[in-house]
Protein backbone atom coordinates (compact mmCIF):
# COMPACT_ATOMS: atom_id res chain seq x y z
CA UNK A 1 0.00 0.00 0.00
CA UNK A 2 1.27 3.63 -0.86
CA UNK A 3 0.07 5.79 1.92
CA UNK A 4 1.75 9.03 0.52
CA UNK A 5 3.44 9.89 -3.09
CA UNK A 6 4.88 13.40 -4.53
CA UNK A 7 4.95 14.04 -7.95
CA UNK A 8 8.37 12.92 -8.80
CA UNK A 9 10.63 15.55 -11.52
CA UNK A 10 13.18 13.65 -13.00
CA UNK A 11 15.81 15.58 -14.91
CA UNK A 12 16.25 12.66 -17.41
CA UNK A 13 12.95 13.77 -19.04
CA UNK A 14 11.76 9.86 -19.10
CA UNK A 15 9.99 7.59 -16.54
CA UNK A 16 12.84 6.50 -14.50
CA UNK A 17 15.54 7.13 -12.63
CA UNK A 18 19.05 6.29 -13.04
CA UNK A 19 20.19 4.86 -10.03
CA UNK A 20 19.02 3.56 -6.71
CA UNK A 21 20.58 3.15 -3.37
CA UNK A 22 19.10 0.67 -1.18
CA UNK A 23 19.27 0.28 2.36
CA UNK A 24 19.43 -3.59 3.23
CA UNK A 25 17.96 -4.70 6.43
CA UNK A 26 14.66 -4.20 6.84
CA UNK A 27 14.45 -2.69 3.47
CA UNK A 28 15.62 -5.71 0.90
CA UNK A 29 15.44 -8.54 3.95
CA UNK A 30 14.68 -8.63 7.72
CA UNK A 31 17.61 -10.77 8.90
CA UNK A 32 17.50 -14.10 6.97
CA UNK A 33 13.73 -12.95 5.51
CA UNK A 34 13.45 -12.01 2.29
CA UNK A 35 11.03 -8.84 1.82
CA UNK A 36 8.23 -10.28 -0.58
CA UNK A 37 8.76 -8.92 -4.06
CA UNK A 38 12.81 -7.55 -3.22
CA UNK A 39 14.78 -9.97 -5.60
CA UNK A 40 11.92 -9.26 -8.54
CA UNK A 41 12.10 -5.64 -8.09
CA UNK A 42 15.86 -5.73 -8.21
CA UNK A 43 15.89 -7.85 -11.32
CA UNK A 44 13.70 -5.55 -13.31
CA UNK A 45 16.27 -2.89 -12.51
CA UNK A 46 18.91 -4.97 -13.37
CA UNK A 47 17.40 -5.68 -16.88
CA UNK A 48 16.14 -2.03 -17.70
CA UNK A 49 20.11 -0.87 -16.77
CA UNK A 50 19.53 0.67 -14.14
CA UNK A 51 22.28 1.17 -11.43
CA UNK A 52 21.78 -0.30 -8.16
CA UNK A 53 23.82 0.09 -4.64
CA UNK A 54 23.20 -1.70 -1.33
CA UNK A 55 23.97 0.88 1.14
CA UNK A 56 24.99 -0.48 5.07
CA UNK A 57 26.01 1.63 7.85
CA UNK A 58 27.03 -1.90 9.27
CA UNK A 59 30.53 -1.57 9.51
CA UNK A 60 30.88 -5.41 11.48
CA UNK A 61 30.64 -6.90 8.35
CA UNK A 62 32.54 -5.89 4.93
CA UNK A 63 31.22 -5.90 1.23
CA UNK A 64 32.26 -9.56 0.33
CA UNK A 65 30.27 -10.36 3.59
CA UNK A 66 27.51 -8.85 2.13
CA UNK A 67 27.94 -9.83 -1.40
CA UNK A 68 28.14 -13.52 -0.03
CA UNK A 69 25.01 -12.52 1.95
CA UNK A 70 22.62 -11.05 -0.80
CA UNK A 71 23.99 -13.88 -3.18
CA UNK A 72 22.60 -16.36 -0.63
CA UNK A 73 19.17 -14.82 -0.44
CA UNK A 74 19.16 -15.32 -4.71
CA UNK A 75 19.77 -11.69 -5.21
CA UNK A 76 21.95 -11.63 -8.65
CA UNK A 77 24.76 -8.66 -7.23
CA UNK A 78 28.10 -7.96 -7.59
CA UNK A 79 30.96 -6.64 -5.24
CA UNK A 80 31.29 -3.52 -6.66
CA UNK A 81 27.77 -2.62 -6.39
CA UNK A 82 28.14 -3.01 -2.53
CA UNK A 83 29.10 0.26 -0.52
CA UNK A 84 28.71 0.34 3.20
CA UNK A 85 29.91 2.75 5.62
CA UNK A 86 33.77 1.60 5.72
CA UNK A 87 33.69 1.87 1.95
CA UNK A 88 32.68 5.42 2.59
CA UNK A 89 35.44 6.28 5.31
CA UNK A 90 37.98 4.31 3.09
CA UNK A 91 37.30 6.69 0.17
CA UNK A 92 37.65 9.55 2.65
CA UNK A 93 40.70 8.57 4.06
CA UNK A 94 42.83 7.97 0.76
CA UNK A 95 40.94 11.34 -0.17
CA UNK A 96 42.65 13.26 2.80
CA UNK A 97 46.08 10.86 2.30
CA UNK A 98 45.49 9.21 5.86
CA UNK A 99 47.72 6.12 5.85
CA UNK A 100 48.10 4.95 9.54
CA UNK A 101 45.37 3.96 11.48
CA UNK A 102 44.28 2.78 14.82
CA UNK A 103 41.24 0.43 14.31
CA UNK A 104 38.83 -0.52 16.33
CA UNK A 105 36.75 -3.23 14.61
CA UNK A 106 36.63 -6.53 13.82
CA UNK A 107 38.61 -8.99 11.18
CA UNK A 108 36.75 -8.02 8.66
CA UNK A 109 36.96 -4.84 8.92
CA UNK A 110 40.35 -4.81 8.97
CA UNK A 111 41.10 -6.65 6.29
CA UNK A 112 39.24 -4.28 4.59
CA UNK A 113 41.52 -1.43 5.77
CA UNK A 114 44.72 -3.82 4.76
CA UNK A 115 43.00 -4.34 1.00
CA UNK A 116 43.17 -0.81 0.41
CA UNK A 117 47.07 -0.61 2.26
CA UNK A 118 46.09 0.95 5.31
CA UNK A 119 48.65 0.81 7.89
CA UNK A 120 47.23 -0.47 10.88
CA UNK A 121 49.00 -0.10 14.44
CA UNK A 122 48.96 0.96 17.68
CA UNK A 123 52.17 3.15 17.43
CA UNK A 124 51.74 6.49 16.72
CA UNK A 125 48.53 6.02 14.42
CA UNK A 126 46.99 9.59 12.18
CA UNK A 127 43.41 8.26 13.09
CA UNK A 128 41.76 6.16 15.56
CA UNK A 129 39.19 4.59 13.21
CA UNK A 130 36.03 3.19 15.41
CA UNK A 131 33.84 0.76 13.67
CA UNK A 132 30.89 -1.80 14.86
CA UNK A 133 33.57 -3.88 16.77
CA UNK A 134 31.96 -6.67 17.76
CA UNK A 135 34.81 -8.03 18.88
CA UNK A 136 36.32 -5.08 21.36
CA UNK A 137 38.22 -5.45 24.06
CA UNK A 138 39.54 -3.71 27.14
CA UNK A 139 42.81 -3.63 25.81
CA UNK A 140 41.35 -1.53 22.51
CA UNK A 141 39.51 1.00 24.69
CA UNK A 142 41.78 1.51 26.92
CA UNK A 143 44.60 2.37 23.95
CA UNK A 144 42.28 4.16 22.17
CA UNK A 145 41.14 6.17 25.16
CA UNK A 146 44.37 7.26 25.27
CA UNK A 147 45.23 8.13 22.02
CA UNK A 148 41.90 10.37 21.92
CA UNK A 149 42.98 12.08 24.84
CA UNK A 150 46.26 12.85 23.31
CA UNK A 151 44.09 14.82 20.94
CA UNK A 152 44.89 12.13 17.56
CA UNK A 153 42.11 12.14 15.04
CA UNK A 154 38.60 10.65 15.76
CA UNK A 155 36.47 9.02 12.63
CA UNK A 156 33.78 6.73 13.29
CA UNK A 157 31.60 4.58 10.19
CA UNK A 158 28.74 5.73 11.17
CA UNK A 159 25.89 6.62 14.11
CA UNK A 160 23.70 3.98 14.73
CA UNK A 161 22.52 3.14 18.41
CA UNK A 162 21.00 -0.13 17.70
CA UNK A 163 21.54 -2.71 14.65
CA UNK A 164 18.42 -5.30 13.90
CA UNK A 165 19.20 -8.73 14.17
CA UNK A 166 17.03 -11.76 13.74
CA UNK A 167 16.71 -11.89 17.14
CA UNK A 168 16.00 -8.46 17.90
CA UNK A 169 17.88 -5.27 18.39
CA UNK A 170 21.57 -5.50 19.50
CA UNK A 171 24.15 -2.54 20.79
CA UNK A 172 25.32 -0.98 17.84
CA UNK A 173 28.65 1.71 17.70
CA UNK A 174 26.50 4.35 19.23
CA UNK A 175 26.81 2.95 22.10
CA UNK A 176 31.11 2.92 21.94
CA UNK A 177 30.44 6.76 20.63
CA UNK A 178 28.81 7.63 24.06
CA UNK A 179 31.31 5.05 25.85
CA UNK A 180 34.46 7.62 24.48
CA UNK A 181 32.32 10.70 24.76
CA UNK A 182 31.83 9.96 28.80
CA UNK A 183 35.51 9.51 29.26
CA UNK A 184 37.17 11.96 26.72
CA UNK A 185 34.44 14.53 26.05
CA UNK A 186 35.41 13.81 22.22
CA UNK A 187 32.74 13.22 19.74
CA UNK A 188 34.22 11.45 16.15
CA UNK A 189 33.54 12.35 12.65
CA UNK A 190 30.61 10.15 11.42
CA UNK A 191 30.85 8.96 7.88
CA UNK A 192 28.31 6.90 6.69
CA UNK A 193 24.60 7.56 6.47
CA UNK A 194 22.92 9.92 7.51
CA UNK A 195 25.83 11.70 5.88
CA UNK A 196 25.23 12.83 2.24
CA UNK A 197 28.72 11.50 1.12
CA UNK A 198 27.41 8.23 1.26
CA UNK A 199 25.93 8.98 -1.55
CA UNK A 200 26.94 12.25 -3.63
CA UNK A 201 30.42 10.91 -3.57
CA UNK A 202 28.68 7.84 -5.93
CA UNK A 203 26.84 10.21 -8.19
CA UNK A 204 30.06 12.03 -8.48
CA UNK A 205 31.24 8.99 -9.83
CA UNK A 206 28.61 8.34 -12.35
CA UNK A 207 28.09 11.65 -13.02
CA UNK A 208 24.11 11.40 -12.32
CA UNK A 209 21.90 14.35 -11.28
CA UNK A 210 20.41 13.69 -7.97
CA UNK A 211 17.20 14.05 -9.06
CA UNK A 212 17.52 11.02 -11.06
CA UNK A 213 18.22 9.28 -7.95
CA UNK A 214 16.15 7.25 -5.40
CA UNK A 215 16.98 6.21 -2.22
CA UNK A 216 15.07 2.99 -0.69
CA UNK A 217 15.22 2.84 3.20
CA UNK A 218 13.25 2.17 6.20
CA UNK A 219 14.97 4.02 8.90
CA UNK A 220 14.36 7.81 9.55
CA UNK A 221 17.22 9.06 11.25
CA UNK A 222 20.04 6.98 8.77
CA UNK A 223 18.49 6.40 5.63
CA UNK A 224 15.51 8.88 5.33
CA UNK A 225 17.16 12.11 6.85
CA UNK A 226 20.35 11.55 4.45
CA UNK A 227 17.78 11.10 1.13
CA UNK A 228 16.09 14.51 2.01
CA UNK A 229 19.70 16.33 3.02
CA UNK A 230 21.15 14.92 -0.12
CA UNK A 231 17.87 15.92 -2.37
CA UNK A 232 17.88 12.66 -4.17
CA UNK A 233 14.20 10.84 -4.00
CA UNK A 234 13.27 9.60 -0.83
CA UNK A 235 11.19 6.52 -0.06
CA UNK A 236 10.42 5.28 2.83
CA UNK A 237 9.40 1.45 3.44
CA UNK A 238 7.44 -0.03 6.55
CA UNK A 239 8.53 -3.49 6.19
CA UNK A 240 11.11 -2.75 9.21
CA UNK A 241 11.65 -0.34 11.89
CA UNK A 242 9.75 2.63 10.96
CA UNK A 243 5.38 2.85 11.86
CA UNK A 244 3.52 5.03 9.47
CA UNK A 245 2.75 6.65 13.35
CA UNK A 246 6.30 7.49 13.86
CA UNK A 247 6.68 8.86 9.80
CA UNK A 248 4.12 11.35 10.98
CA UNK A 249 5.65 12.54 14.34
CA UNK A 250 8.55 13.13 12.65
CA UNK A 251 9.45 16.38 10.80
CA UNK A 252 10.77 14.60 7.61
CA UNK A 253 8.93 15.17 4.65
CA UNK A 254 9.71 12.21 2.01
CA UNK A 255 8.46 11.65 -1.41
CA UNK A 256 7.26 8.13 -1.67
CA UNK A 257 5.64 6.16 2.21
CA UNK A 258 4.91 2.69 1.16
CA UNK A 259 4.58 -0.44 3.03
CA UNK A 260 7.38 -2.21 1.24
CA UNK A 261 9.43 -2.77 -2.23
CA UNK A 262 6.61 -4.58 -3.70
CA UNK A 263 4.89 -1.37 -4.12
CA UNK A 264 7.79 0.42 -6.29
CA UNK A 265 6.61 -1.56 -9.33
CA UNK A 266 3.79 0.82 -9.27
CA UNK A 267 5.12 3.60 -8.81
CA UNK A 268 8.41 3.03 -11.11
CA UNK A 269 6.68 1.01 -14.12
CA UNK A 270 8.40 -0.43 -16.18
MG1 LIG B 1 17.45 -0.71 7.57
Amino acid sequence: MIYHQNHLQLSNGNKLPKIFFFDMDGTLYLGDILIDGSVQFLNMLKNAGIKRVFLSNNSSKNRKDYYLKLKRMGFEVKVDEIFTSLNATILKMKRENIKKIFPLGTPSFEEELRENDFILTDKDPEVVLLGFDKSLTYEKIEKAYRFLKGGKRYIATHPDILCPTEDGFIPDIGCFISMFEKCTSRLPEIVGKPNIEMITNILNHYSIDRNDAVMVGDRLYTDMRMAVDAKVISVLVLSGETKIEDYEKSNLDVDIVCDSVKDLFTVFPL
